[in-house]
Formats: structure tokens, C-alpha cells, sequence
């Protein structure tokens, strides 16, 4: 294992399941190594997750905080103009805290999402990536991660499905899906 240390931007992505978990378990990793973790949740909202509860036992060292209302309606005219805010809000937020150097890493949950709806111009979040301090790691999550942040991205995983219980008609389970 190399000594060097510096930042890096890693990307979960693909139609398989987790993307999001994975982010949280490089948050368990790190936050066990006394490192400060924050993971801002795009578009969700309406759903309680486990993961917010779990995480909020770390005390400061590791804040999530969702930003969104879940069940975004997309697609052109139909898009609610109070997502495009939210998306908005969420993402001056995200970018102060990519700046601020307050934290080790900092996950943004679904933004891939927000930006493949339309709702977020890559071009702003390459810039600020670029922009970020030397040791700051960025986790990027979502499906249709889009090429310009792949482009730039040191890591990049692409979750394949295989089969998902879904599928066979079983409902989201607690502790699995939230
Ligand atoms: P997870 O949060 O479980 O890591 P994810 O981040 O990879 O999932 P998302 O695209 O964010 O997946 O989707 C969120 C929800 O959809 C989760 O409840 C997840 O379990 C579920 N999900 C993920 N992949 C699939 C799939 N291939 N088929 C059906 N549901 C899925
Ligand atoms: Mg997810």
C-alpha cells in the first residue's frame, strides 16, 4: 500500500443494487479511521431510511442529511419547478461543503440521477470537483453516470443486475432497501 496520500473521485453507478450502500460502507470504513464523512442525499426525501439513523450514532464525524422530497415527477414540462429548486439548493450545498475542507470525503448520493433528469448541468459539478482540496475524496452515486464526471472520475464501478428479488414481485425490505 502506497503512503501517498490524495483525493479522489469515485463513481457508483450501473442498474444493479448498491450504489448507495457501497457509499456508506466507505463512510463506515473511513469514519472508523476517525476520518469526517458527510453524504448529502440528493432527490430523497419521503422515505426513512435506516441509514440516517445508523449514521447519526457517529455523532459529527459522519452527517447525512437528504435534501430532496423523494418521488420526483421528470421529463420535460412535467418537471415540478420545487424539484428543479430542491436540485438547486442541494447542489449550493454540496458544492460549499466540497470547498469548505470540513471533511475527509463526501458522498453525493443520486446526483447522477439529478443530473440525467436534466436538473443539474454536469459542467458545474466537474469544475467544482476540479476545484476541490488535494485530499478530498468525492463519491459520486446513481445510475447513467454522466461521461464528463466518468471522464474525470480515478474510480469507477458500474453495478451489473443479475436478477433482483424485485422482480419476482417482493416488496423493498426493511434493513435491505431502507
Ligand atoms: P441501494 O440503496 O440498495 O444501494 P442503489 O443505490 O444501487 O441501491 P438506486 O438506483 O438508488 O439503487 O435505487 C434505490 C432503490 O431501488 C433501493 O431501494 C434499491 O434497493 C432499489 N433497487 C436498486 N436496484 C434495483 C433493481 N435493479 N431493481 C429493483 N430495485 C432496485
Ligand atoms: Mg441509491
Amino acid at each position: 500500500m502506497s503512503e501517498s496520500r490524495q483525493g479522489l473521485i469515485l463513481i457508483n453507478t450501473g442498474p444493479g443494487k448498491g450504489k448507495t450502500t457501497a457509499a456508506l460502507g466507505v463512510g463506515l470504513r473511513a469514519v472508523g479511521l476517525g476520518m469526517r464523512v458527510l453524504m448529502l442525499q440528493f432527490l430523497k426525501g419521503s422515505w426513512h431510511y435506516g441509514e440516517l439513523d445508523g449514521v447519526a450514532a457517529f455523532g459529527e464525524n459522519f452527517v447525512l442529511k437528504q435534501l430532496g422530497r423523494g418521488f420526483v415527477k421528470i421529463g420535460g414540462a412535467e418537471t415540478d419547478p420545487e424539484d428543479i429548486r430542491m436540485v438547486e439548493a442541494a447542489w449550493d450545498e454540496a458544492r460549499a461543503a466540497i470547498l469548505s475542507g470540513d471533511w475527509d470525503i463526501v458522498i453525493l448520493d443520486e446526483i447522477n440521477y439529478a443530473i440525467s433528469y436534466g436538473m443539474l448541468d454536469p459542467a458545474r459539478v466537474v469544475e467544482t470537483l476540479l476545484a476541490r482540496p488535494d485530499m478530498l475524496h468525492v463519491i459520486l452515486t446513481g445510475r447513467n453516470a454522466h461521461p464528463s464526471l466518468v471522464e474525470i472520475a480515478d474510480t469507477v464501478t458500474e453495478m451489473r443486475e443479475v436478477k433482483h428479488a424485485y422482480q419476482k414481485g417482493i416488496l423493498a425490505q426493511r434493513g435491505i432497501e431502507y
